[in-house]
């Protein structure tokens, strides 16, 4: 069994994008079938490399990964030649050379008579052979299929235009080339965003003229923003890749990608192989789902932390090369993950926090120091205590942080917060005795008598 997914390279991977290669992903994968890529060019004015790059780059960094393609629609012009010349043939395709005025008006005068503007078939019987070429779509009878998601269509041919299959200059149009490729490429299941139901019924048309079998299709319901419109920049960032330079693992968006229109229960976390054993084109709801980023970052934040560290670390490496974070070997990059995991939203932060274990800094958040460092006979106290301390342990340094709270008698605040801003610089660190612990005896000395001499 084969699905495909055929972006346009007019742009980068967006949300919605994503959302119909995961669906087609899993479905492929749940029937232990083949997932298809193929990059759909054939508009040579929008198209652009950089685009393509930029959808691959999407699909390896989200984890999709494909059994065949990608193909590329450029490289298959003869074949698409050879069947709008068949139809030709078969006189089931003609050419038409109708001027943009005439149909200008045609279209006009259509409207006014209150009738569906569609080409008149002026040209269909004068046998031309230049123009652009139109598919002959039957005027009588309906087109009936079953959608895989919202149930029976069917449309009357009447409401169904001549369409374009080839423009002037003999390149192929969209709703030909697609046809001609999900027969090809054996495709066995059509998965798609509904904003092309309109095209199917044209496309099964084109199906029968060719004596081919269509595929089953299943139109998946729009993405919405917040606001109820369709999802776009407005919203913020709509690009996959956006995602990745905002912290978000790729597991984490895509199982929020699958939420999004598709449920099992009130399930809301799924590793990739549950979405791949659980994912069925029933449980995709007809209704347009609305994107929350909110909720996004929530899942973002339950990923991170029951994901293996391993995993972690895989992803963190592009956020710490960004930041020029560079790990040594201590404190072990493991147990600081470890710590992390359960405090950081996305890997920005994570990586923000990273920082402090391994690269020295020699300012204080200004503001923050203004506040905490006022008094500093609390941290020239716990100075001495854990200078003097022989195990270097979060419970000692806690131990420590207590005793000098009990001895000055101070609430843990005045204590714990000028340690935080001691030893991070910015007051942006966990608990304070693990961070301690993992800084090292030395490193955090230093940088509360750094504090002290402020
Ligand atoms: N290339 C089309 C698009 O990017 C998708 C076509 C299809 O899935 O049939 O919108």
């Amino acid at each position: 069994m084969k699905s495909r997914f055929a972006p346009s390279p007019t742009g980068y991977l967006h949300i919605g994008g994503a959302r119909t290669a995961l669906f087609a992903w899993a479905w492929a994968k749940k029937q232990q079938g083949k997932f298809v890529l193929r990059i759909e060019d054939t508009d040579l004015e929008r198209s652009t490399q950089e685009s393509v790059d930029a959808i691959l780059q999407g699909m390896d960094w989200l984890g999709l990964d494909y059994d065949e393609g990608p193909f590329y629609q450029t490289d298959r012009f003869d074949r698409y030649k050879q069947v709008i010349q068949q139809l030709l043939d078969e006189k089931k395709a003609y050419y038409c050379e109708c001027s943009k005025e005439r149909l200008q008006t045609l279209r006009e005068n259509l409207i006014k008579q209150g009738k569906k503007a569609k080409y008149d078939g002026c040209c269909q019987n004068k046998n031309l052979n230049t123009g652009v070429v139109r598919f002959n779509n039957p005027d009588d009878g309906l087109v009936v299929f079953n959608d895989a998601v919202k149930g029976q269509i069917s449309i009357n041919n009447k409401e169904l235009d001549d369409l374009i299959i080839a423009r002037s200059d003999g390149t192929p149009t969209y709703n030909l080339t697609v046809v001609v490729d999900d027969h090809d490429m054996q495709i066995d299941c059509v998965i798609r965003g509904d904003d092309h139901i309109n095209n199917t019924p044209k496309q099964i048309n084109l199906y029968q003229a060719l004596g081919w079998h269509s595929p089953e299709f299943a139109h998946l319901p729009m993405i919405l923003g917040s606001d109820g419109t369709r999802l776009s920049k407005r919203h913020g960032a709509v690009s996959v890749m956006a995602y990745r330079d905002s912290g978000f693992l790729p597991e984490a968006l895509l199982n929020y990608l699958a939420r999004l229109g598709w449920s099992h229960g009130d399930q809301e976390i799924f590793s990739m192989d549950e979405i791949v054993k659980l994912f069925e084109l029933k449980d995709i709801n007809k209704a347009p789902a609305s994107f929350n980023q909110d909720k996004l970052l929530w899942l973002n934040q339950e990923t991170i932390k029951n994901s293996s560290i391993e995993n972690l670390l895989n992803n963190l490496a592009w956020h710490l090369q960004n930041q020029a974070i560079t790990i040594t070997d201590t404190p072990n990059i493991g147990a600081v993950l470890q710590h992390l995991q359960n405090r950081c939203k996305t890997l920005v932060d994570m990586a923000g926090e990273v920082k402090i274990f391994y690269q020295d800094f020699n300012t204080f958040d200004e503001e923050l120091a203004r506040k905490h460092f006022k008094d500093k006979a609390p941290l020239k106290h716990l100075f001495a205590k854990l200078e003097a301390l022989n195990t270097w342990q979060a419970c000692s340094i806690k131990q420590a942080v207590k005793e000098v709270c009990f001895e000055l008698n101070i609430g843990f605040g005045k204590v714990g917060q000028p340690f935080r801003l001691a030893l991070s610089g910015n007051g942006n660190a966990g608990s304070i005795d693990i961070v301690a612990e993992l800084v090292g005896k030395d490193k955090a000395l230093s940088r509360l008598k750094m504090a002290i001499n402020l």
